[in-house]
């Protein structure tokens, strides 16, 4: 492996999915990338469940093969459960779409991350994991390289140069916090509970897995239901911090455990699935994951992936964000260095289109948690929209068929029909 050289045309912070997918096609383009990551690879993350429109970036990065020739279960549809445990139809992506792009995957992530950190490293990217980048550093407000710190603990940090640094360091959102841009969302303080279990129901019918929404009685928190590879499972129970937490003494001393078995015993249908299963691993807990950024462009610098911004869970949507604003992070950038502008407008193009189509999303997250959203029940009473939430559901928000416009039109009807329940 050669030396981290003094200078690169890009450097990417942060080797997750956004991280790679953005060194890949910029050093595909035969820039000089390097990209740094502080773990040793492979390594573990929350975010199993794919959305199906991440297939047209596989196949731009080359790598639909290798997840279609992979262990990695299909995932078909998706389930909503409400909180007397009534089970909604499944939504099936194939009798929406019958193509082949309609179907996912569950994934492991560990793997899935490696699998897009190894296709960056064929495209010509220089990865270093165990290399963490400590700052941006700023000249007259444009990035102009990074401080890095070395693999061994006693290594001095050492400043590389680049044309263009991208913050794709997830959750730390490490330039975000360092120039006082992110916002975190009040509305969505919420934790996290997850782990794997072995054993527990698994449902193929519809020819694959699907991910399954179940609401909690206690209506303050919820559970995702996401069938892995083998006999896994991965378990999340997600809440409001707040609420959830209330007879915490403090977030140091909380119990997973006790909350995630005080919320299971509230959940009948999943408390029957899992009733054979064992832990596979303890418990892990993550908080306060919902915030954007005033700005994620500036000269010499953009946000991708959750260093962007992250909305909520509950329709997985995190990793087809991180892909997607990566692609188009990296269009820009390539055009920026043929015209030699990296400006922010230049490098930010795609933000405004971008925040204006994942907002689709963040309504329905807004209804999801408004309470009121029963989702089998709103199909039945609007049929017309149903082509529209499995759009959603699938991710197809980015690019749609010429002449269709935005979508949105559910929320025409939507919007009311919340209120309407939540005053009935
Ligand atoms: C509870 C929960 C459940 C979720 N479930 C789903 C789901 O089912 N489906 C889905 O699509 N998404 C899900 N997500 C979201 C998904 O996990 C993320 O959106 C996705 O991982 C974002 O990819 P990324 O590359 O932007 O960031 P990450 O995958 O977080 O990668 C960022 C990388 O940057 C590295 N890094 C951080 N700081 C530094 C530094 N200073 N120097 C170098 N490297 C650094 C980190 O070690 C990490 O490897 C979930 C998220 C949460 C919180």
């Amino acid at each position: 492996m050669t030396a981290i050289q003094p200078e690169y045309d890009c450097l990417v912070m942060g080797g997750g999915p956004a991280g790679s997918t953005t060194a890949a096609l910029v050093a595909e383009a035969g820039y000089r990338t390097l990209l740094v990551e502080r773990t040793a690879m492979p390594r573990a993350s929350v975010g199993e469940s794919l959305m199906p429109e991440t297939y047209w970036i596989f196949k731009r990065l080359g790598v639909l093969n290798k997840m279609q020739a992979s262990r990695f279960p299909h995932k078909v549809g998706v389930q909503f459960v409400g909180s007397s445990g009534k089970e909604s139809a499944p939504f099936f992506f194939r009798s929406h779409d019958p193509r082949a792009c309609s179907q996912t995957w569950h994934v492991d992530r560990a793997e899935f991350d490696w699998m897009l950190l190894q296709n960056a490293i064929a495209k010509g990217a220089e990865c270093r994991d165990r290399t963490r980048a400590l700052n941006v550093v700023m000249e007259d407000d444009r990035a102009v390289g990074v401080k890095l710190q070395g693999k061994s603990p006693g290594d001095p940090s050492r400043l590389i140069k680049a044309r263009m640094v991208v913050d794709a360091t997830g959750q730390k959102t490490l330039l975000g916090n360092q120039l006082g841009l992110r916002r975190m969302n009040p509305d969505l303080r919420k934790v996290a509970i997850w782990g794997h279990f072995r054993g527990a129901a698994r449902d193929e019918t519809g020819g694959g897995v699907k991910t399954v929404i179940l609401h909690s009685g206690s209506k303050k928190s919820w559970f995702w239901y996401i069938p892995l590879a083998g006999d896994l499972v991965s378990v999340g129970l997600v809440g409001d911090r707040d609420t959830l937490l209330s007879n915490q003494l403090d977030d140091d001393r909380l119990d997973s455990e006790i909350v995630f078995q005080r919320e299971l015993q509230q959940c009948q249908v999943l408390r029957d699935w899992l009733e054979n299963a064992k832990a596979a691993k303890p418990l892990q807990v993550v908080k306060e994951f919902s915030y954007s950024h005033d700005r994620a462009a500036g000269d010499g610098w953009v946000l991708v992936g959750d260093a962007w911004g992250f909305i909520d869970p509950v329709y997985s949507s995190g990793v087809l964000f991180a892909l997607k604003s990566a692609e188009l992070a990296a269009d820009a950038i390539l055009e920026g260095f043929r015209q030699n502008d990296l400006s922010a407008a230049m490098v930010g193009r795609w933000l405004p289109e971008f925040a204006e189509r994942t907002n689709l999303i963040r309504k329905l997250v807004a209804a999801f948690y408004s309470g009121n959203f029963r989702v089998g029940k709103f199909i039945q009473q609007h049929p017309e929209h149903r082509t529209e939430l499995v759009d959603l559901l699938i991710g197809r928000i980015f690019d749609t068929p010429s002449g269709q416009g935005l979508p949105g039109k559910i929320f025409d009807d939507l919007d009311p029909w919340l209120q309407r329940m939540g005053n009935s």
